[in-house]
């Protein structure tokens, strides 16, 4: 296998963390396949959050009514966007691999995790309206979640407190990294470390430090390809697909559900 690029976007205030050791031990088993890690520590790096006209350099374009997916894309293609953007997206771009390393916050990423997400990737450099989903600009690269929890997976269940995780992952997976094309790999959830003993969250390192070895060679996760939705029609899921997928007891994905069951575990395992 050729070596490869891993980017790791890390969001954590402390290095005492379990973040921080599940971090470490991807830089580690990386690095030991000959891999180039690049690791983006947002907290230490105090990396801005807010999605604000700072974020274009040399003038706004239109300063009455400030639009900035307009804004940065007219930056981006000008070479106008702020310096720490740039860094970043110089980073993304030379990267194969993704991973985004968070305890989760509010069901989602930290704040400041989304901040990277809404500034980084601009629209002409990770998405374009025109080719989204599987067509999209990011369509070679591969990205994952890797996140710690309080609550322990019962909870993130059909019938646990929290709801079916496969609906929480969705929005991340697939409105944020699928949309840019990303071929999304499986994510790997930590549950409730600090809620465990200590053997169970060495057990926990010991078996990412064992995922990681084949990773860059995993299977992603399914979503509905871009041709099965008709442009003409308003981006509705053609006729044919719907009726080629009427025998399934599961609808297609989280989102297809096309009034049926959630396909099971469908944000969780490849193939599903
Ligand atoms: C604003 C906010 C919102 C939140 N929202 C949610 C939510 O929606 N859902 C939810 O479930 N949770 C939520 N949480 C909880 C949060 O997700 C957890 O606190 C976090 O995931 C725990 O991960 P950590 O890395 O901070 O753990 P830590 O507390 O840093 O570590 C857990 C334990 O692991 C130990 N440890 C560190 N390194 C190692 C090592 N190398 N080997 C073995 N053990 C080690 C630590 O000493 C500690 O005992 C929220 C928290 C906040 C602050």
């Amino acid at each position: 296998m050729a070596a490869k690029n891993v980017l790791i976007v890390y969001a954590h205030q402390s290095a005492a963390s379990f973040n921080a050791a599940v971090k470490k031990a991807a830089e580690e088993a990386f690095k030991a396949q000959g891999c180039d890690v690049v690791v983006s520590d947002l907290y230490a790096m105090k990396f801005k959050a807010t999605a604000t006209e700072d974020d274009v350099t040399g003038g706004i374009k239109n300063p009455e009514h400030f639009c900035y997916g307009e804004e940065t894309m007219t930056a981006w293609q000008e070479g106008r966007l702020s310096p720490d953007i740039v860094a970043e997206q110089k980073k993304l771009k030379d990267a194969d691999l993704v991973i985004f390393q968070f305890p989760m916050y509010w069901f989602t990423m930290p704040a400041i995790m989304k901040g990277w997400i809404d500034r980084v990737l601009t629209k002409g450099f990770a998405f374009s309206p025109e080719k989204p989903y599987s067509e999209g600009i990011f369509k070679n690269k591969k990205a994952m979640l890797s996140f710690t929890t309080n609550s322990h997976e019962t909870m993130f269940s059909a019938s646990g407190i929290n709801g079916d995780i496969n609906v929480t992952l969705w929005p991340i997976q697939n409105g944020i990294l699928h949309f840019c094309g990303f071929q999304v790999l499986p994510p790997q959830i930590f549950w409730a470390p600090a809620y465990v003993p200590q053997e169970a969250r060495a057990s926990m390192l010991e078996t990412w430090t064992g995922r990681l070895q084949g990773l860059l060679n995993e299977a992603p996760l399914s979503f509905a390809p871009c041709d099965s939705f008709d442009l003409e029609k308003g981006f509705q899921m053609k006729v044919d697909v719907q009726e080629k997928h009427s025998g399934s007891p599961y609808g297609l994905t989280v989102g297809h559900h096309l009034g049926k069951p959630l396909p099971p575990n469908s944000q969780m395992k490849a193939g599903v």
